[in-house]
């Protein structure tokens, strides 16, 4: 994974270079004028300062944005609910708060970049929106899930979480990275809604095991009993 560190200040530049570790590369840019400039070619995923001694970073993000669709995630210590619409309207894809936890970013930097791999898939496989795993009919297009020929209905935020689960069936998606991503960018509530939404789902289809609970982990696309 390549990420574009955008960040003036040396100690979080480092304490973040050095917690993200071996498996992820760092290009590190100290100005906004800077980020501009490097080669966003096999970047994976920019982090941006919005403090930034030459621009802010609002207007990095802008910039990036007329030319790439790189994830971006807002890396900032102003919280304040201003600068976080105005950083998703200039086109980033998440925010995060200073002071963070690193195992937090890096959550955050899986999750956007799935996220928004997805819907790039989804966009390239347009032709075929229809998924059929174990007699499970997904029809993106239509919004319509068949089980064996019979239409389940589904809520649209339990169809949505279907889709979600189904993209990479037997793998285990994490239930903050579900709630981030299934339920909105910046709401860490209960996991509650979550189980009762899995419940729902599992219900409807006639059995738990379409979607199976690891403890202490989250949840895995199955198939049916
Ligand atoms: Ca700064």
């Amino acid at each position: 994974m390549h990420v574009l560190l955008v960040e003036d200040d040396p100690s979080v530049a480092a304490g973040v270079i050095d917690g993200l570790g071996i498996s992820f590369s760092v290009t590190h840019a100290q100005t906004g004028a800077a980020a501009l400039v490097t080669s966003l070619d096999g970047v994976d995923i920019i982090l941006l300062d919005l403090g930034l001694p030459d621009m802010d970073g609002t207007d990095v993000c802008r910039e990036i944005r007329k030319t790439s669709q790189t994830p971006i995630i807002v890396v900032s210590a102003r919280g304040d609910e201003i600068d976080r619409v105005l950083s998703l309207e200039m086109g980033a894809d998440d925010y995060v708060v200073k002071p963070f936890g690193i195992r937090e970013l890096v959550a955050r930097i899986r999750a956007v970049v799935r996220r928004t791999s997805a819907s790039a898939t989804e966009i390239e496989s347009h032709a075929d929106p229809v998924r059929v795993l174990h007699g499970l009919t997904i029809d993106t297009r239509t919004q319509r899930v068949e089980l064996s020929g019979d239409e389940i209905h589904l809520t649209p935020k339990e169809f949505e979480l279907v889709v979600y689960l189904s993209d990479d069936p037997g793998a285990v998606y994490r239930r903050q990275d579900i709630l981030h991503d299934v339920w909105d960018t910046n709401w860490y509530g209960t996991s509650k809604t979550l189980d009762a939404h899995i419940a729902a789902i599992r219900k409807k289809l006639g059995s738990a095991t379409w979607i199976e609970s690891v403890r202490g982990v989250g949840f895995r696309f199955g198939g049916p009993s």
